[in-house]
């Protein structure tokens, strides 16, 4: 592989934290791996107004553009609470997400088998669930036009938002999609409300278009969103990639989020279209926040950073093996008893996040070592 750069964005409060763990996995990967990462850091949200006046200064963006892959830790913090909406640190990361055209919103739900029990649904429904949701993210009811809320002559308010899709935006979307299924278990679920939205339908015909023409391998079905919703609580392992809109997306990547318990578990990715050159723009980070109630204490969970990074590594640089042995030595730590307090459960070993960080690499040098002898 050749040298490949990694923008790095901690952030703000346990960003600062769990990121310099996932600099420590990256340094692992170069030195027992053969990868050539390098990295460079840049300032974003409430720390990169502190030191510049702005959420997004130009250069962290220009490094964004330059780099291959960006990693971002969170923004956010009750200082910057009462600044101007604009200067808000979350203005820094919509900012970056739009500077670089990220359309599309990955994020995988897994159940590592070590923490079953700690979803509110039943082990056998949970346990070994590895799917991933596609969110279309520049487009829908979010953005469309007319919108607004008008008071009437007769004095009664109406409220407007509209929902709309051009066919290129659904084809993009859908290519994202069946690239991650060809990846994995050839199989994506389409989610629209095709019955009674006429943009979805419209959704819905496009996306088999693109399967017929480019990825006649891959089994397509589609699902209402009623229905997706009932059975990603109900039977979740039928799915292997779901692809919907903007709105559904944001109400089904959470509640399929939270399928598997703790928000310092989950990783996700920010992908946008291929340049004249191959790149495509890619940003991944924890959908967690900066978390200020524990900032600064050496609480904080790192694996869902972690877990971006294999992403990063599957998805940016075709490292599939990489990004295995990552998620594998996570599962090991986990299979230890090694718990940061987000994740305690009785009988386990309460550990920092430093110290989960380092659990997490003797873990990789372990599997690694084995490999070796095999
Ligand atoms: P949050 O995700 O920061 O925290 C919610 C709860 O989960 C807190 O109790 C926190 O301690 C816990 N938690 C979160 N991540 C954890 C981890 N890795 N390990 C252990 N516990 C963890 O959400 P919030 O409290 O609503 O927001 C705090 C700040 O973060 C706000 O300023 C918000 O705007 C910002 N935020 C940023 C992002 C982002 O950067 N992508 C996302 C959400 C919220």
């Amino acid at each position: 592989m050749s040298a490949k750069h990694i923008l790095l964005l901690p952030g703000d409060g346990i960003g600062q934290e769990v990121v310099k763990e996932a600099e420590k996995v990256i340094a692992w990967f170069n030195q027992n791996r053969g990868t050539q990462f390098t990295t460079s850091k840049a300032y974003i949200g409430g720390t990169a107004y502190d030191k510049t006046g702005t959420p997004l200064p130009q250069e962290t963006l220009d490094a964004a553009h330059k780099a291959d892959a960006v990693l971002l830790g969170a923004v956010g913090g009750t200082q910057w609470e009462s600044l101007d909406y604009s200067l808000r640190p979350e203005r820094g990361l919509l900012g970056i997400r739009k500077a670089l055209g990220l359309f599309a919103n990955i994020r995988p739900a897994m159940c590592f088998d070590a923490l079953a029990d700690a979803s509110s649904l039943k082990r056998d429904i949970i346990a070994g669930l590895d799917i991933v949701i596609v969110r279309e993210l520049t487009g829908d009811v979010y953005f469309g036009t007319p919108r607004g809320v008008e008071t009437l002559p007769d004095g009664t308010r109406k409220g407007i938002n509209t929902m709309v899709y051009t066919s290129p935006e659904v084809h993009r979307i859908a290519r994202i999609a069946f690239e991650l299924a060809e990846k994995r278990n050839k199989k994506v679920c389409s989610v629209d409300k095709a019955n009674v939205l006429e943009c979805t339908e419209m959704w819905r015909e496009e996306v088999k278009k693109i399967r017929d023409a480019e990825y006649p391998d891959i089994a397509l079905s589609n699902m209402y969103v009623d229905n997706a919703a009932m059975q990603l609580v109900r039977n979740p392992k039928q799915f292997d990639v779901m692809v919907t809109g903007n709105i559904f997306g944001d109400i089904l990547s959470d509640c399929a989020a939270m399928l598997t318990g703790s928000l310092g578990m989950l990783p996700s990715a920010s992908l946008g279209a291929k340049d004249k050159n191959g790149k495509i723009p890619a940003l991944y980070e924890p959908v967690h926040g900066s978390a200020p109630d524990i900032a600064g204490k050496n609480i904080a969970n790192p694996i869902a950073t972690i877990l971006s990074f294999a992403m990063m590594l599957r998805y940016s640089f075709d490292l599939n093996k990489d990004a295995e042995s990552l998620e594998k030595a996570v599962t090991g730590v986990l299979a230890q008893g090694l718990r940061t307090a987000d994740i305690m459960q009785e009988g386990a070993q309460k550990v920092s996040t430093t110290a989960m960080g380092d659990a997490i690499l003797k873990t990789l040098s372990d599997l690694n070592k084995q490999q070796k002898v095999a």
